[in-house]
């Protein structure tokens, strides 16, 4: 599984980080940092957490 955030859509509110955490998180800048090749055990998880992000800046591939 393949995870891409588009960072120019990407707001750092974090609802992301909420939904799957294995995955997401924000670094002490506040930006968000993410796994892009997670394990498919996380692929709920991941899809949640595109699902949830208000800016639909979550693509999930593979
Ligand atoms: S939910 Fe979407 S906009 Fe918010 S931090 Fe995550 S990827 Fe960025």
């Amino acid at each position: 599984m393949k995870v891409i955030v588009d960072m120019d859509k990407c707001q750092d509110h974090g609802q992301c980080v909420f939904a799957a955490p294995e995955v997401f998180r924000l670094n002490e800048a506040g930006k968000l940092e993410y796994e892009s090749a997670p394990d498919d055990a996380l692929r709920d998880a991941v899809e949640e957490a595109a699902d949830v992000c208000p800016l639909q800046a979550i693509t999930v591939e593979g």
